[in-house]
């Protein structure tokens, strides 16, 4: 059952202690991404190259970025955040994103969040991704294109797969409902990425529909 977290004090997603929903010490064990990472995907790279391949992957995407590792107390955070339901998380979460665009000079004229398919939404109650979105929008003063994007399929989770079968899950998952969208940039919000399968199978579906250059965005990122 969801947590009522409107009824609690604010409790650390990394440790549980109470007081804040992200505590300092927790914070200051965060590991950021360290450079060189690739200028297209972000991803870690062992020597400085100026992307890793992922230019043969990612063909909808202009580039990913996430805000920082997926270890730790943001692994455990993330988890607390999408799986029991602490939805209050998506602040401090969105706060991780909206440092780590200010420092890259990230910037697009709307923001959308990848959906999830409708049965995982009911079973969930909530798309974490959008909780994202929503408070990047506050933040940053950004709205989203008049329509939505959806996952036309359920696909299987991605956890475990390799990076061949990832992006074979989701090739063709989404589409624009909605009409044409203006050719403007576009911050696509995902919680974790990993080989960007996902965001760039939502991407091809926003790029479809006339959306200018799509930048992936999550909070955290796995190495693979
Ligand atoms: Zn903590
Ligand atoms: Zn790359």
């Amino acid at each position: 059952m969801p947590l009522l977290d409107f009824l609690l004090p604010p409790r650390c997603g990394g440790c549980r202690a109470v007081g804040s929903w992200l505590c300092e010490r927790c914070r200051s064990r965060i590991r950021r991404l360290e450079e060189p990472l690739c200028r297209r995907c972000g991803a870690e790279l062992p020597s400085a190259r100026r992307d890793c391949g992922c230019r043969a992957r990612l063909k909808s995407l202009s580039r990913l970025r996430s805000a920082v590792a997926y270890e730790g107390p943001i692994e455990r955070a993330v988890h607390r955040f999408k799986y029991e339901g602490w939805r209050r998380l998506a602040a401090p979460l969105a706060l991780l994103i909206a440092e780590r665009l200010a420092v890259e000079g990230v910037g697009a004229r709307w923001v959308v969040s990848v959906p999830l398919h409708p049965e995982r939404l009911s079973q969930r109650g909530f798309n974490q991704a959008e909780l994202l979105a929503g408070e990047l929008r506050r933040r940053l003063r950004l709205g989203s294109p008049a329509g939505v994007l959806v996952r036309t399929r359920p696909t299987p989770p991605q956890v475990g797969q390799d990076r061949k079968r990832r992006f074979e899950n989701v090739a063709g998952a989404f589409a624009w409902r909605g009409g044409a969208i203006k050719a403007e940039s576009i911050l696509l919000i995902d919680d974790v990425a990993t080989t960007g399968a996902t965001l760039d199978a939502c991407a091809s579906a926003l790029r479809a529909a006339g959306s200018g250059p799509v930048t992936g965005v999550s909070v955290a990122r796995v190495n693979v």
